[in-house]
């Protein structure tokens, strides 16, 4: 008789080889012989999830960041090996102003980039923060998580890290876009701002606002960032955020995504969550982190994420930062999976997000805190 399988008994031995990959080493049988208690992880099914640039640009290539990583990681690739792939589209893509080559420069007009990744089975983690001259900071903060026993590492140190590793270290990693667009900046910073420093940040925001308003920067831009989460068939979970930070930023600040708990938090038996926006904010409320612990604590992934917004929304008390009407001045969004593979968008106003299954790239709406930005003050 031919060895047929009919689909039902291959689905049944593929959640068999699952199960028999999954076994907790502790529940492996004691040399006295009792049966094992075995823990059984079911077969989830795959998602890539990202910011909404993620669906966006394919920096002269055929598919976006999303969709690159959701092929590579059903491929049978590394799940963070695939995200970090994924991202590096919109980091080489100089049409992307948020991440890598042809990020938005700080207020010296020096590109400075932030990363964390973290790959959930291995329990390891790796960032870089104030990074110059290397387009991909991504592939930095792996090397860190696979090459050393560091988190974080930051500026001149970080930069000698990649050139030891043998990344390529560029003079400057502005575009003619970043570049113009710093200078029309420049241009209208009141030209005494830097013997003030509250003055000088309240300045730089509004001006940065201003040309939000006036069509220049994207609202999601003026911040901006990539993250990307993904859990494979064998419920692997990984994340990885990358970005060129706020915009006009002062030298040497430091934002929420290389900072394991604020811009990405990882916890391969719970799930995953990530954020654009702004970074401050999260990195008061440890907000990935948070939203991680909400899933622990039993919560689906939209839940948790509203959670976390609203515990955000109560600690911006600052006048500077709220509207006439008081709802916060800035975005965020998070991005975050579940280890069942349920996943969400949340923000605090409406924006998109993007979605890779078996069915291909889209983009979805966040759900949001509120329904509508304030009108402008
Ligand atoms: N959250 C990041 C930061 O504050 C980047 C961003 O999304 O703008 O640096």
């Amino acid at each position: 008789m031919p060895n047929r399988v009919n689909r039902r008994e291959f689905v049944l031995s593929g959640a068999a080889a699952v199960v028999a990959a999954t076994v907790h080493p502790a529940a492996q049988a004691p040399s006295g012989g009792q049966a094992p208690a075995v823990m059984v992880r079911k077969t989830v099914k795959p998602v890539v999830i990202a910011s909404n640039n993620g669906n966006i640009y394919k920096n002269g290539g055929d598919v976006t960041g999303v969709a690159k990583a959701f092929n590579l990681m059903i491929g049978g690739s590394d799940v963070l090996d695939a995200l970090v792939a994924g991202v590096n589209l919109c980091e080489l893509d100089p049409l992307d102003t948020s991440v890598g080559f042809g990020g938005l420069p700080n207020a010296d007009g020096v590109v400075q980039l932030d990363s964390s990744c973290m790959h959930g089975p291995k329990k390891r983690a790796g960032g870089v923060a104030c990074l110059e001259g290397v387009k991909t900071p991504s592939l930095v903060a792996k090397a860190v998580m696979e090459n050393t026993d560091h988190h974080l590492l930051v500026g001149r140190g970080a930069q000698e890290f990649a050139r030891n590793m043998g990344f390529p270290i560029e003079t400057d990693l502005n575009t003619e876009r970043s570049r113009t667009l710093w200078l029309e900046w420049k241009r209208r910073v009141d030209p005494d701002h830097y013997l003030d420093p509250i003055k000088r940040s309240a300045a730089c925001y509004d001006a940065g606002l201003q040309m939000v308003r006036d069509g220049l920067i994207e609202f999601d831009h003026f911040w901006g960032t990539i993250n990307c989460d993904g859990i494979s068939p064998k419920g692997e979970i990984c994340g990885v955020t990358t970005t060129s930070g706020l915009a006009w930023k002062i030298p040497g600040r430091i934002g929420d995504s290389p900072v394991l708990g604020a811009g990405l938090y990882v916890d391969g038996d719970i799930g995953a969550a990530g954020s654009t926006g702004r970074g401050e904010a999260n990195l008061y409320n440890l907000s990935s982190f948070l939203i991680v612990e909400n899933m622990r604590r039993g919560m689906a992934p939209k839940d948790a994420g509203m959670e976390a917004l609203k515990r955000i929304r109560a600690n911006t008390i600052e006048q500077r930062l709220l509207a006439k009407t008081g709802e916060p001045k800035f975005q965020l969004q998070f991005y975050i999976l579940n280890a069942k593979g349920e996943f969400a968008g949340v923000s605090i106003y409406p924006s998109k997000y993007a979605v890779c299954t078996e069915q291909g790239p889209q983009s979805l709406d966040c759900e949001p805190l509120y329904p509508n930005r304030p009108a402008q003050d």
